[in-house]
């Protein structure tokens, strides 16, 4: 027998035909009549609502079963595609208990079944977006020459603040989880120049918020004799690519979300780059309290942004708030070029990106001031030492990006079994 996908049914039809198909997919509405079953099957490509008879047999289906279906596409102007299978006959493949998720909607019970919450349609099209912004960000690098790289995951060291670092006992050693593949690419840049990765980072957050995880994907980026600014062209190069391409090819599975495909279509470079110090007295003359120093929150970047439709870069930090790697800006000793990229409507941060300090003993000085040993990156300061060059990367959350594109209030909604410091079961 062959089985063809639901979108099939839709797809160049014209009402006067009436094709005999076969079907599979899991049940995902039931409705009984007097004399027949009405029954939605869903696959991975959509659904369809199906009529059978009503019989002893076809009585037995449940919600959530798999079932192979054969009937007639019949055009039907009241059903939600257009089309219908009517005169169907079944065969189940595999018999449903009762599904929970009839019952209990809250967000505690749906994040206990995650398993099957992700047969969702709300999940599957989140999911079908990560697969679009995963595959753009790869088309994107694969034209502009950049190399994939693979960075290890288990580490002897720190790559960014030691509070946030994952223990694991390492043949009796210890090591941490990888928080950045950043020091790794920056030594791959030595090869390949231009290189990227995709990993799971990991951050033990010990704050409970809708953007943090504690097990996320980083998609980072490494580029050999590359300045600060030409590193934000290329980061705004990226995310416009991905933006504008999800708009086009998941214009469908993006409304069903609640987020306008026009306002994906609309992130065109450049985008506006506003020094730290003036959106410190922007936050200030809004209410905010906040001095020159401090770390922007949650809070303070949705302010920022949440009348704008573009993302926005916030450059030229104090060098406190950032990485031990981040160049000292030769003009301004205090400062770093380091640059976050803050999405629109409220979102927050989606990337830091910059360019990374060449000079040897300045690098070492600030390994000790965050209290790290410079002995556990002997390895990383040799890179300063043979054929340094100067270069600039940047690193993304894959997740923090989805949350803005899907528009989801939740960061955990955009993968599909969430780490967070509460939860890692399913
Ligand atoms: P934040 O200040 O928002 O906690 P950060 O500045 O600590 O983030 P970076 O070290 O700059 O994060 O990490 C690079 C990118 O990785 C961030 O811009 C963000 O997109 C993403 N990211 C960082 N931490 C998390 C997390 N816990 N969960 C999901 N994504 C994260
Ligand atoms: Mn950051």
């Amino acid at each position: 027998m062959r089985y063809k996908p639901i979108s099939y049914c839709f797809e160049g039809r014209s009402e006067s035909d009436k094709e005999d198909i076969n079907i599979r997919g899991w049940v995902y509405r039931l409705r009984t009549q007097k004399d027949n079953i009405f029954l939605t099957l869903r696959d991975s490509t959509g659904i369809i609502q199906c009529i059978l008879p009503r019989n002893e047999e076809n009585e037995k289906i449940t919600i959530e079963s798999s079932v192979e279906l054969s009937g007639k596409v019949v055009s039907d102007s009241r059903s939600p595609g257009g089309y219908e299978l009517h005169d169907v006959s079944m065969n189940i493949v595999g018999l449903a208990d009762d599904y929970p998720i009839r019952k209990d909607f809250s967000t505690e019970f749906l994040n206990d079944v995650r398993h099957l919450w992700n047969r969702s349609r709300k999940m599957q099209n989140i999911y079908k977006v990560r697969h679009e912004l995963l595959k753009s960000a790869r088309e994107w690098f694969d034209k502009s020459g950049w190399y994939e790289v693979s960075p290890p995951i288990l580490n002897k060291s720190a790559c960014e603040s030691g509070s946030t670092l994952f223990e694991v006992d390492y043949f009796k050693d210890k090591a941490f989880l990888s928080q950045s593949a950043q020091l790794y690419l920056e030594a791959m840049i030595y090869t390949l120049e231009d290189v990227w990765s995709l990993t799971p980072s990991f951050r033990a957050e010990k704050s409970k918020t809708p953007r943090h995880l504690a097990e996320y994907w980083h998609l980072e980026g490494e580029k050999a004799w590359t300045n600060f600014d030409e590193i934000l062209e290329i980061e705004e190069q990226l995310i416009s690519y991905i933006a504008n391409n999800i708009a086009e090819k998941r214009s469908e599975e993006l409304k069903a979300l609640g987020r306008n495909p026009e306002d994906l279509k609309k992130i065109i470079i450049p985008f506006d780059r506003i020094p730290y110090a003036d959106v410190i007295k922007f936050l200030q003359k809004k209410g905010k309290n906040i001095k020159f120093g401090d770390d922007l929150g949650a809070d303070e970047e949705r302010l920022l942004t949440i009348d704008r439709d573009k993302p926005v870069f916030i450059y030229g930090c104090p060098k406190n708030i950032k990485p031990f790697y981040t160049k000292i800006d030769p003009k301004d000793e205090k400062m770093v070029l380091s640059a976050d990229m803050i999405a629109p409507n409220g979102f927050g941060e989606i990337s830091t990106g910059g360019q990374r300090e060449e000079n040897l003993e300045t690098i070492v000085n600030r390994i000790k001031e965050e209290g790290f040993s410079p002995d556990d990156y002997s390895w990383y300061l040799d890179l300063r030492k043979y054929g340094s060059v100067p270069h600039s990367g940047f690193g993304f959350g894959v997740e923090r990006l989805l949350r803005w594109i899907c528009n989801v209030e939740h960061i955990r909604d955009t993968i599909p079994f969430p780490r967070t410091m509460k939860r890692y079961y399913p």
